[in-house]
């Protein structure tokens, strides 16, 4: 397991930025570029109904961007105002859908057209854990020796009950085999989850965490289970079969959680977030990621925590 070369201290948790900071002198952004993929989930191939949870307009800008992958970017680019240009390189964010998915010189095509801008420091690329080849592998690596790869996956929970409850069609057996063949390739790797999900509380949820901490990965992105318009997971909403996070509760939740992961995991995020309000049922919070992210420091600040402090991992 990986021991933190991080400073840690009362309210500490290892933030992307902080990550950034340690490795560019330059800013780091990210810019969604939309690949126009589909997924194995939704095309008939695992099924045609998808995630329970998943409408992707809700988590994914710039569906309808009509642009080629270089000029999805360098619009994004062209829209900042100089400031936020300055000292600034950007990584392109393979998002929607299911980026490793697809027909292989395709896929390196749509890699080399991003990779190959100045502009752009890295990528980030988000995909199932069932859809990853060998050779896209290779492929990544081959990227990662001039540029900074991220390869995401989507886990969601370490419990297979659960991955079948919410329509995963994969098992937490097939995302160890892709994080094994991912490691050692230079390639940074972050696992998506979300809390709250149906038939999970606070001990399944222990358990996804003490998952990822002995994974072998570098990151996660933690989502809130969300409740969005034209999914199956609005219908059981519907019927009260699942309930959704309080904000006051999922603020404690996520603060327990956070001191049992390892400290050397890169948060990449802490909340949900939707692009269209309108599609959000539930939760439906006043306070935004600005706000957790003060309030989960001041907390683990006040119980002179910090993530990892429960993890029993032995901080130097
Ligand atoms: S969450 Fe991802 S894998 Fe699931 S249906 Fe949506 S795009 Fe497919």
């Amino acid at each position: 397991m990986k021991e933190s070369k991080t400073k840690i201290y009362p309210g500490w948790y290892y933030r992307l930025s902080q990550f950034f900071s340690q490795h560019f002198s330059c800013r780091i952004r990210k810019i969604p570029v939309h690949a126009r993929l589909d997924c194995p989930n939704r095309d008939g191939t695992l099924s045609d109904r998808g995630c329970s949870f998943c409408y992707n307009p809700s988590f994914s800008p710039f569906l309808a961007s009509p642009g080629s992958i270089r000029e999805q970017i360098m619009e994004a680019v062209r829209k900042l105002s100089p400031k936020a240009r300055e000292n600034t390189r950007f990584l392109a964010y393979f998002q929607s859908y299911t980026n490793t998915y697809g027909n292989p010189d395709i896929l390196q095509k749509m890699y080399q057209e991003a990779l190959s801008l100045d502009e752009i420091a890295g990528s980030a690329v988000s995909t199932r854990p069932d859809c990853i080849s060998d050779q896209v592998l290779a492929m990544l690596q081959e990227h990662a020796k001039n540029k900074h790869i991220w390869l995401e996956y989507g886990l969601q929970s370490s419990h297979d009950r659960t991955l079948e409850r919410i329509n995963r069609g994969h098992t937490a057996a097939q995302f160890t085999d892709a994080v094994e063949r991912t490691k050692g390739r230079g390639i940074y790797i972050c696992a998506h989850i979300i809390l709250g999900l149906p038939g999970e509380g606070m001990k399944e949820m222990e358990e996804t965490i003490r998952f990822l901490n002995r994974s072998g990965i570098d990151g996660v992105k933690i989502h809130h289970l969300q409740i969005i318009k034209n999914t199956s997971l609005a219908e059981e909403y519907f019927q009260n079969q699942i309930k959704t996070f309080s904000y006051p509760e999922y603020l404690e939740i996520l603060v327990h959680l956070l001191e049992l992961l390892h400290p050397s995991l890169v948060i990449h995020r802490l909340m949900s977030e939707v692009t269209d309000p309108d599609l959000l049922i539930a939760p439906r919070w006043e306070q935004g990621k600005a706000q957790l992210h003060q309030e989960v420091e001041r907390k683990l600040k006040e119980r002179g925590s910090y993530q990892g402090a429960r993890s029993g991992v032995e901080l130097s």
